[in-house]
């Protein structure tokens, strides 16, 4: 049964309260889903030290914002801002991490047996949402997380791009990097000016 050192599970719960402005179950989730996903990829230091991610080496897709969006931002040493963390909104306290280097993915998402568990693991909690707090601290990997191996249907090279595209959108004129670009009958294109319309500019 596999469970993270209290000591250094504090280090990280404390970074994730102090970036949230406090602890809450979802968070503790997403350490330890970081956690695990981390240990399958074998990238998780046996020193009871946090993972570095200086070299970008890791890359976190997770399937919600959120919560525990900021668990597995700790845990994972991975940022929007450094493009190592990626959120597609599907609702889900969910994420895959890719391993770069390797190629290697894993999927991670809570086990359905997890919140049932909660109470087992918290009995004297004040409440449900302490019995989660806590127990999400207990539970073994084992019992917490499910762990799949996974093969990203992008490419990383799609995905990850080269830090020099740079392209101009025919229609709006505005910049596009990263190769987000779409070329329709011809045409050089952003994805809005191509149809995929989030807003609309008032009158
Ligand atoms: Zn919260
Ligand atoms: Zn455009």
């Amino acid at each position: 049964m596999t469970l993270p050192n209290p000591d250094f599970l504090q280090t990280l719960l404390d970074e994730s309260a102090r970036r949230h402005q406090h602890l809450c179950p979802r968070q503790v989730l997403g350490i330890r889903l970081g956690l695990a996903g981390l240990r399958a990829l074998a990238l998780l230091p046996d020193c009871g030290t946090p993972f570095q991610n200086a070299d970008k080496r890791l890359l976190t897709i997770v399937e919600t914002d959120g919560c525990g969006a900021d668990g597995l931002a700790v845990a994972t040493a991975c940022s929007v801002g450094r493009r190592t963390l990626r959120v597609l909104d599907f609702g889900k306290v969910a994420a895959t991490l890719v391993d770069t280097h390797t190629g290697r993915a894993v999927r991670v998402h809570p086990s359905p047996a997890s919140r049932q568990l909660a109470a087992s693991y918290a009995p004297d909690a004040p409440s449900q949402w302490h019995a989660y707090l806590f127990a999400y601290q207990l539970i073994p990997d084992e019992a917490l997380v499910t762990t799949r191996p996974v093969r990203l249907t992008q490419s990383l090279a799609q995905l990850l791009s080269r830090p020099d595209a740079r392209a101009q959108c025919a229609a709006c004129g505005e910049e596009i990097i990263n190769e987000r670009e779409v070329v329709v009958g011809g045409q050089t294109l952003c994805r809005h000016c191509a149809g995929e319309v989030y807003y609309e500019p008032l009158p």
